[in-house]
């Protein structure tokens, strides 16, 4: 496929949308007015499209490869487009200067990650996980920890990892039995085994820093009993120099349905020296910064992929000829015409462009609350973000990538049977595109999060606090015309999410199985109404420059099928919500 990032749209969501240069009293923001921003979306557009996209069929060709001295060969051509991304100062677009970063915003990072993530999802991984150990050790870590190793993670001359999964123990962390022993010196010697590492090993860097959840010996059972330890595969010498190489090997490698370019890994660790990271069995709290970082980007992937496969549809669309439209020929010079003219071609095409470029908005609009989080001086605006980054995280990383795979779905649909060949790339989005609906805690794990612990979270305040937002927009706009079919639509989808939010308070807090019964649609109605806002921002920003250019009025069109075709959704989950658990779980064992 020949990739064309979506500069143009990313530039509307930066500049007319979010409107980023209000911040430029910010921290990082003064340094990201318009021009720099639109040099770093064309070059890094320029990047993706001529160097990751031409490898993404390569990777997904290879494959990893695991050596018998456990060393990976990542596929042909990854290691050169790795030094040149490294080179070219990518990954240190926002991070902190202190250790070498440019501090630029992570909104201006998040629209480089996406092109990243629909070129090559699976070299993406790579520098996505160390930019989460980044943070992490940037959270958790000692300030000499961070001198040792922020600058290397930051810059990606250093992988970093992140080892939870073990064989028995997913989901459960509570399970976790790699143990660690403390050492006379200060360190620990960790030993077990953790599996479907991503990245784990290669050659890539010259060394890679594994961060590790284990048990102290003698801690607590259960997630009340789980450190979180650095583990480096060269021990780092106080001066930063490499000295010996830990224990910590690559003992396999995962043979996956997708993302085969990035190795997947069991990881063993005997006797490893690490270091902890934080206080003793709160080793979660660390983690959880590296998690919740990972599940935006996972998001993320979803929102890439369905760009990725809407776009190799459109240009299979363009060229394929079937049928004849039903108001009769368009091109009756033609033997057929193109199957753009069929309604259920459309149908597909308009949802998969509908809700990828409100997917986008929405994940910059978060990631725009990330940035005021760090930096607003204001702290009413830091604990708005604060409630609206919790809330909203397992919505974005489960709605998106529950449409991503729906939407590569749809995107094979389009190609026919060729979509089923390996000649197309539309079964590799749809391969790929499946995992990141199950690792980063799977998206059945997240809807349990929103409703069983963020909805409750201060007295429900993040929630109301967004109901009370897309009210203040509905009120202020609602006599716009042009936006009337917005934000009718908007709030009709708040008044349904309202509904089902108390709905769970009256039915979920006294059965808990109706909360779980009810979480998914929960989730997806969560979704669709932030989509709905951010269409409704959309439109705003777009009606202002109607006439402008014809960008605005294909944009004011996208909305408008996503209100007309898509929001109507809202009200299936809704009525799925208050159907509550007694149906669902009404089989016993031996009957399902
Ligand atoms: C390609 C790949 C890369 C990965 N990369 C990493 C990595 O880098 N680091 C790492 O640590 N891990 C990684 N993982 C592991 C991943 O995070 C786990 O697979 C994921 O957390 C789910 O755990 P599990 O597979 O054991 O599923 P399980 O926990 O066994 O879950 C099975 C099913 O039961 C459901 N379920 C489980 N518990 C509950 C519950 N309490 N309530 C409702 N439903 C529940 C789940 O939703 C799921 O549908 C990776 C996995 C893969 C496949």
């Amino acid at each position: 496929m020949a990739y064309q990032a979506p500069v143009r749209d990313m530039q509307f969501l930066l500049d007319d949308v979010l409107q980023i240069d209000r911040y430029a009293n910010l921290e990082g923001f003064a340094d990201a007015p318009k021009d720099v921003r639109d040099a770093i979306l064309t070059e890094g557009a320029k990047f993706c499209e001529g160097v990751l996209a031409p490898l993404n069929r390569v990777g997904d060709k290879h494959g990893c490869i695991w050596n018998p001295d456990n060393t990976v060969t990542v596929p042909p051509g990854f290691t050169e487009a790795y030094h040149q991304l490294v080179e070219g100062g990518w990954p240190l677009l926002s991070a902190d200067p202190a250790y070498g970063g440019q501090g630029l915003p992570h909104v201006v990072n998040m629209a480089f990650n996406e092109m990243v993530s629909t070129a090559n999802m699976a070299f993406g991984m790579y520098p996505g996980l160390t930019h989460g150990c980044y943070s992490a050790i940037h959270t958790g870590g000692t300030p000499e920890q961070k001198d040792l190793y922020l600058p290397r993670l930051a810059s990606g001359e250093w992988a970093g990892t992140m080892n939870l999964t073990e064989p028995h123990c997913g989901t459960d962390l509570g399970l976790l039995r790699t143990k660690a022993v403390p050492q006379a010196d200060g360190t620990y010697r960790i030993t077990g085994q953790k599996i479907w590492i991503s990245g784990g090993e290669h050659s890539m860097t010259e060394n890679h820093i594994h961060l590790v959840l284990a048990r102290i010996e003698g801690a607590p059972a259960g997630v009340k009993g789980i450190s979180l330890f650095i583990v480096p595969k060269f021990i780092v010498n106080p001066d930063g120099s490499l000295g010996e190489r830990n224990n910590a090997k690559c003992v396999g490698l995962e043979e996956k349905m997708g993302i085969h370019g990035n190795a997947t890994c069991v990881m063993q660790y005997e006797d490893a020296v690490g270091h902890l990271i934080g206080e003793p069995n709160k080793g979660l709290a660390v983690m959880f910064v590296m998690m919740n970082e990972a599940r935006l980007g996972v998001g993320l992937q979803g929102v890439a992929q369905a760009e990725g496969a809407y776009q190799a549809a459109l240009a299979f669309a363009k060229d394929r000829r079937q049928g004849r439209s039903l108001t009769g020929p368009k091109e009756p010079d033609q033997p057929a015409d193109s199957i753009l003219v069929h309604p259920d071609v459309r149908r597909m095409l308009m949802d998969m462009k509908s809700v990828t470029e409100g997917g986008r908005a929405f994940l910059f609009w978060t990631a725009m609350y990330g940035d005021l989080l760090h930096k607003s001086p204001d702290p009413g605006v830091r604990e708005k973000a604060g409630d609206y980054m919790a809330l909203l995280t397992p919505v974005i990383k489960a709605f998106l990538t529950d449409k991503g795979h729906k939407h590569a779905s749809d995107g094979l649909q389009v190609h026919g049977g060729s979509g089923f060949t390996e000649h197309y790339e539309a079964s590799q989005f749809l391969r790929d595109s499946k995992i990141a609906m199950i690792y980063e805690g799977t998206n059945g794990v997240q809807a349990l999060d929103l409703v069983g612990r963020k909805l409750a979270a201060n007295g429900g305040r993040a929630v109301q606090g967004f109901f009370a937002e897309i009210d203040a927009f509905v009120a202020e706009n609602e006599g716009d015309p042009a936006l009337a079919p917005f934000t009718a639509g908007l709030a009709s989808a708040k008044a349904q999410l309202q509904e089902a939010t108390f709905w769970l308070m009256q039915n979920g807090m006294t059965n808990f199985e109706n909360a779980g019964a009810s979480s998914h649609d929960y989730l997806q109605l969560f979704g669709l109404t932030a989509l709905a806002y951010m269409w409704a921002l959309m439109a705003k920003a777009a009606s202002a420059k109607a006439g402008e250019e014809p960008f605005y009025a294909t944009k004011l069109k996208t909305g408008r099928y996503f209100v007309d075709r898509v929001l109507p959704e809202t009200a299936a989950h809704l009525a799925k919500v208050k159907a509550g658990a007694d149906a669902m779980m009404a089989l016993d064992a031996a009957e399902l």
